[in-house]
């Protein structure tokens, strides 16, 4: 069978592989990205672009559509202990950007994908599609790999998009060792109130609770809440939402009395394990890995989608000068790990600090750290922190 000759193969299309596949294939590359699932994801949580993430999109021009996708602008978050306002973020002043926008990172995606479909003919992406046979010419250098719908592909560079159980990361054999918190998350979606429209809110509690009141499209409010598993369970079986509500009314302020109105139903709160890890080799041969299947961070930072957005720009500009021959591939994936691992890091720890400290006020008030929360880069905040 003919060997097509590409780029980059991109396994995994969540909003890492397809911001990846977007920059690399408007550089003009060949690029074939395979996604196990069908092109229409479920929401996956992520909801917060924050400026980091905010300019990679501006540098590569998806700024314009992200917000004609529903990306609603923000500048304030309100944050609380205990039911007492802790902090207010005020990216007017913690960042150059001035604002956040609130997306559904699906909605982020699609976009994308929708830019791609549109301008790129040179991005295949290809839907319920796996590798099924991979080719080595050396170890860790991938040769050819086998598609299953009977495709070969013969890839100058293979990337790894594919998440947290990345395959890509197993033919690397690079353990993960992701640590799971015993608080899982969950999220639902409820109509909109005039709290929620002014403001984000976001209440932790000491009793390991958790509760995130913000606007999502045009007239609907996202609540996420994390609370220690039994507790979540027992909260979530009461299907009227009564339990819930006096469990929320605990620690949530009277400022958000009409948002926890609406939670008069729980059957719709989807949940989902959080983790926290950030693993030590990035690359190896030919492949290279980004997003969630080098690193996951607590969702309290806001940040999963943000660094894989990250990832993939800093990734498609050094394989850009890979390709142009200004430097070799060993060199390019060596300077991405040394680029992003502090960083990833740098939030993940951050991210676990801020996990570990919900019991205690004073600790978790010293953990928290507005710009780091704003997603600041800056090395020098993530070595005082
Ligand atoms: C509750 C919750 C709330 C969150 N909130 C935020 C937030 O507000 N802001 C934020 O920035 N981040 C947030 N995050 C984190 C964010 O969702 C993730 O970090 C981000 O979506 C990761 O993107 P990714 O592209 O790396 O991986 P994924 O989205 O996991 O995409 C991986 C893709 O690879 C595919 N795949 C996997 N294996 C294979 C295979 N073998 N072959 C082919 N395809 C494969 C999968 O089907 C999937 O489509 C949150 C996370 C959670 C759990």
């Amino acid at each position: 069978m003919k060997q097509d000759k590409i780029d980059v193969l991109i396994n995994g299309c969540g909003i890492g592989g397809a911001v990846l596949a977007y920059a690399l294939g408007r550089q003009g590359y060949r690029v074939a990205v395979v996604e196990q699932a069908s092109r229409e994801r479920n929401l996956n949580g992520a909801d917060l672009l924050k400026p980091a993430g905010i300019q990679v999109l501006d540098d590569l021009g998806l700024l314009p559509a992200t917000l004609a996708h529903g990306g609603r602008v923000r500048h304030e978050v309100e944050v609380f202990h205990d039911g007492e306002l802790m902090a207010t973020i005020d990216y007017r002043y913690i960042n150059e950007r001035g604002y956040f926008i609130l997306i559904p990172c699906e909605h982020l995606r699609r976009m994308v994908l929708q830019q791609i479909e549109s301008q790129l003919p040179n991005v295949r992406l290809l839907y319920q599609t796996r590798v099924t046979d991979v080719e080595y010419s050396e170890p860790d250098h991938i040769s050819n790999v086998t598609l299953s719908d009977g495709q070969q592909l013969h890839p100058q560079v293979v990337v790894g998009c594919d998440g947290v159980s990345s395959m890509v990361r197993r033919w690397l054999g690079v353990q993960s060792n992701r640590q799971v918190y015993d608080e899982p998350m969950y999220f639902a979606t409820f109509p909109l109130t005039t709290s929620v429209d002014q403001r984000n809110r976001l209440y932790i509690d000491s009793g390991r609770g958790l509760a995130y009141f913000y606007p999502v499209a045009r007239d609907q409010t996202r609540l996420v809440i994390c609370f220690p598993r039994e507790e979540a369970r027992t909260l979530l079986q009461d299907t009227s939402g009564e339990a819930l509500r006096t469990r929320l009314r605990t620690f949530v302020s009277s400022a958000s009395d009409d948002a926890i109105a609406m939670v008069t139903d729980t059957r719709d709160f989807k949940g989902i394990p959080i983790g926290s890890v950030n693993i030590d080799r990035y690359h190896g041969g030919n492949m290279v890995l980004l997003g969630d299947a080098i690193h996951t961070v607590h969702p309290i930072t806001g940040q999963g989608m943000n660094l894989a957005i990250e990832d993939a720009g800093c990734l498609s500009s050094l394989l850009d000068q890979y390709f142009q021959g200004q430097i070799t591939l060993p060199t390019a994936l060596a300077a991405y790990q040394q680029e992003r691992h502090p960083i990833n890091g740098g939030v993940v720890e951050y991210g676990h600090r801020l996990a570990s400290s919900f019991h205690d006020h004073r600790c978790f008030a010293a953990n928290f750290n507005l710009h780091l929360q704003g997603s600041g880069r800056n090395p020098a905040m993530f070595n005082a922190a």
